[in-house]
């Protein structure tokens, strides 16, 4: 198999990590999405990789808590994600390193572009954690936002379900499957890819998004070598 890029950001969800109890880790979904991330770095793939907090926490305002404070918390989930993860890869011989947004320098180093570039370029993964840093953004907006910053050439958006669909194909079966969208059309069919912002800022970039689902045995190779799965935004 060969790859079609040469660094890429890999995106994944809190709950691409929870597998099927969809709260907190599985440590079996981890292990399966380390494993993969091994292989592409086996290939030469520089993998920068962003994931979510979902399975922990999503920011939201309550009568007890305000916006901020919820969405900083979101972001401290999304820190056990990384180190879950880092460790995992460790553990299979692929060294990483996570690079925080909010400094917590005794577990991790904080957000530094060029080291973060040098990393890749000695082809180690760098996992960034705590999101862009702010609050009322998603990791999604962040996985845009550090792909554009890493110069990375695509998005790979490991997702629980296998594709962008015109509707949600758990609740409606005819549901039409899409293999390709141009940014215009996620706009205009108001499709949940990703947030506004996000997909605005990888338009405005060029960088192409790659929704697949993280399931599926040896998908996250099979994106990066080209192969049909799931949907190419361009
Ligand atoms: N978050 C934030 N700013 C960021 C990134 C994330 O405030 O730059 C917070 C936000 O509350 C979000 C939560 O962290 O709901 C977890 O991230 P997200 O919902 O994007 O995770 P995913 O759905 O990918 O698991």
């Amino acid at each position: 198999m060969e790859p079609i890029y040469k660094r890429v950001l890999l995106k994944i969800s809190g709950e691409a990590l929870a597998g099927d109890q969809k709260f907190g880790i599985s440590d079996e979904t981890t292990n399966t999405v380390a494993k993969q991330i091994k292989e592409l770095c086996d290939l030469g793939v520089e993998t920068a990789i962003v994931v979510g907090g979902g399975n922990f926490w999503r920011g939201r305002s309550s009568e007890n808590m305000d916006r901020a404070t919820a969405d900083y918390m979101g972001m401290l989930a999304t820190v056990m994600n990384a180190l879950a993860l880092e460790s995992a890869l460790n553990i299979h011989g692929v060294k990483a390193r996570v690079q925080t947004a909010i400094e917590m320098r005794e577990i991790a180093e904080p957000y530094a572009r060029m080291k973060a570039i040098s990393r890749l370029e000695r082809k180690e993964v760098v996992i960034f954690g705590a999101g862009t840093g702010n609050p009322f953004f998603s990791t999604d907006t962040t996985a845009a936002l550090r792909a554009a910053e890493m110069d990375a050439e695509v998005i790979l958006l490991a997702k629980n379900v296998d594709a962008v669909y015109s509707d949600d194909p758990e609740i409606n079966p005819n549901a039409e499957k899409y293999d390709s969208l141009t940014f215009k059309e996620v706009v205009d069919k108001d499709l949940k890819v990703m947030d506004l912002t996000a997909a605005t800022l990888c338009r405005d970039n060029g960088i192409a998004i790659h929704v697949f689902g993280v399931a599926g045995e040896g998908n996250i190779m099979k994106a990066v070598c080209g192969e049909k799965i799931g949907t190419i935004i361009k």
